[in-house]
């Protein structure tokens, strides 16, 4: 970003409580994939100024703390966001204008931008509107959006407006972690995760100390009295649903259901998953549960909260934390495997900072573009809606299709298919998984497909292809998971049986029973093909 006044987490905004030259002084703070009030430090900057503002001048007017959100359809589908999440973000957006709203009297402004241009146009239009001296924002670290917020920072009027970003999606912020012996971006995990543990350990106070939650400053922070001479006299309504991103009604509600919107849900859910009340799950167990995908709750199921914001990280771990005794690396080996998999979550992040290829559609090893991959739209429609043949791949698609999530250990063998298996580009499997889950999140997606596709960070070699069969045998033993989500082959009784089904049933029989009478591909034919595709390019590996 270019030069300009920014300020920092640590840095006391004190300095920058300076009226600006057109007598304008209200914060306006925009939410963008942050929807909460607890751990946002762009929202507590902005009441913290706001305050101090009014402390060093009381008898001036007392600044306004306005919320903003841009819904931008074009930029949903630009960043193929799909309507299960726009759903979702929509329900959260709503939980975060009653609670800002309820007690503090800040109203949630949305604002209509069909795109990118339109969002910088109307943000001068509504700091002048608002007589905004100050503009807060947590910083968003994908390609478009930091090019938006560095035009932005560059096209506001230097003395009417600050652009304050302040960081909030990773607990130690992306480019602070440098590889020892090349000073470089980490490359690998576990040596950036090592570094991470050191880093974090040793400034505790600095990394993992939470942002001030609106509840620290008095209520209502606003005057209705002043909001009205803004033309404000209560939030803007949220849509229910936003054109071209509908969801059939029986979907929307079952939804609902399952991902109840709101960051108090997520600090309940949070609270549970570390309290260790349910017995054969919660994070002391992590480790025995999570890669079975049966297990309702062997995995906390955070990610769409973490996803839309409505929960950070930093919240996770200073729980996590919490109940190992204030332990990070030592303790508990389930708690300290589950602050592990957040670490993921911050490695992603610091690739992309560091390889802003990987926002561009290409691959972080730039030699993997050489694969010669195949497409059919049939055998890709196939795989999109469960109907390979393989029932953990089927089951995994299917689950993702009902509920907009999918288990971690099924998400590696369904990538793994279709990159490997089927040999298609894993760009049209991170397409269309961002399109249906309902925790897309740029940075894991593309980070978590590259690296089952052997295009990414992984350091193991390109010839670790998941076998799906020995997968399903050993992360669903009694096949539990997989008839759940293929009712097909729920009267199956042998473990062979609902493993590999073509191996024990004829044709006819599963014909009857409504499956795939045949494997889309053969395991050891495919399994060969894939080898030789990526040795073409990679050689030995
Ligand atoms: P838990 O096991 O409880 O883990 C806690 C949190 O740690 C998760 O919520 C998540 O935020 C983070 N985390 C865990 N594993 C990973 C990981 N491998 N990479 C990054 N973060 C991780 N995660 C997303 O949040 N959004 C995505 O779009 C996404 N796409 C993926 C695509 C593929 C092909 C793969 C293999 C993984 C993807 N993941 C993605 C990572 C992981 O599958 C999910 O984060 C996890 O399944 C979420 O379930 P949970 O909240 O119960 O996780």
């Amino acid at each position: 970003l270019p030069k300009r006044r920014k300020i920092s987490q640590k840095e006391s905004i004190v300095d920058a409580v300076t009226k600006s030259s057109n007598g304008n002084n209200n914060m306006l703070v925009w939410f963008r994939s942050d929807l909460r009030t607890k751990d946002n430090p762009a929202l507590a900057y902005a009441l913290q100024k706001a305050q101090q503002q009014h402390e060093s001048n009381p008898g001036s007017r007392k600044a306004l703390v306005i919320a903003l959100f841009v819904l931008s359809p074009s930029e949903f589908r630009s960043h193929d966001v799909g309507a299960v999440k726009v759903d979702f973000i929509l329900r959260n957006l709503a939980t975060l204008s009653e609670t800002l709203w309820k007690s503090h009297r800040i109203p949630l402004i949305v604002k209509n931008s069909p795109s990118a241009a339109d969002v910088i146009k109307d943000m001068h239009q509504l700091c002048s509107a608002y007589s905004v001296s100050d503009l807060f924002a947590n910083q968003e670290y994908e390609i478009d959006e930091s090019r938006r917020d560095a035009k932005l920072l560059k096209s506001l009027p230097n003395d009417h407006v600050e652009f304050h970003l302040l960081q909030d999606q990773c607990v130690v912020p992306p480019g602070v972690l440098k590889s020892k012996s090349s000073n470089s971006t980490y490359t690998v995990y576990s040596p950036f995760k090592r570094m991470w543990f050191d880093v974090v350990k040793k400034s505790k106070d600095k990394y993992l100390t939470l942002a001030d939650s609106l509840s620290d400053f008095p209520a209502p922070v606003n005057s209705v009295a002043d909001l009205e001479s803004l033309s404000i006299t209560h939030p803007d309504p949220i849509p229910d649903v936003l054109k071209g991103f509908e969801l059939e009604v029986e979907k929307k509600r079952h939804l609902e259901e399952t991902w109840p919107a709101g960051e108090v849900i997520a600090l309940q859910n949070l609270d549970k998953f570390c309290s260790g009340k349910r017995e054969s799950s919660g994070v002391t167990v992590y480790n025995d549960a999570r890669n079975y995908p049966r297990l309702e709750n062997g995995t906390s199921r955070l990610s769409p909260y973490l996803a839309v914001g409505a929960l950070t990280t930093k919240q996770c771990i200073v729980k996590a934390m919490e109940a190992n005794g204030g332990k990070l690396d030592t303790g508990s080996s389930g708690i300290v495997t589950w602050i592990q998999e957040l670490i993921w979550r911050d490695f992603y992040r610091n690739v992309l900072v560091g390889f802003p290829r990987v926002c561009m559609g290409k691959p972080f090893k730039l030699e993997t573009m050489n694969i010669q991959w195949l497409f059919e739209d049939d055998v890709f429609q196939s795989w999109c809606y469960g109907k390979t043949g393989y029932p953990i791949v089927d089951a995994g698609m299917r689950q993702l299709q009902k509920t907009g999530w999918m288990h971690n250990r099924v998400r590696m063998i369904v990538a793994s298919f279709l990159t490997k298996h089927l040999l298609h580009n894993w760009q049209h499997g991170e397409k269309f998984f961002a399109n249906s889950l309902i925790d897309g999140d740029f940075a894991s997606n593309n980070g978590g497909w590259q690296w089952v596709a052997s295009t990414g960070t992984d350091a193991q070699p390109y010839f670790r292809i998941f076998n799906p069969y020995t997968q399903s045998e050993k992360f669903d033993p009694d096949g539990i998971y997989i008839k759940r989500w293929v009712p097909e082959l729920a009267g199956l009784k042998t473990s062979a049986a609902i493993h590999n089904p073509h191996s024990v049933l004829s044709a006819k029989e599963l014909i009857k029973l409504g499956y795939r009478e045949k494997p889309i591909v053969d395991h050891k034919v495919a399994r060969e093909r894939a080898i030789a595709a990526f040795k073409l390019v990679l050689g030995k590996g």
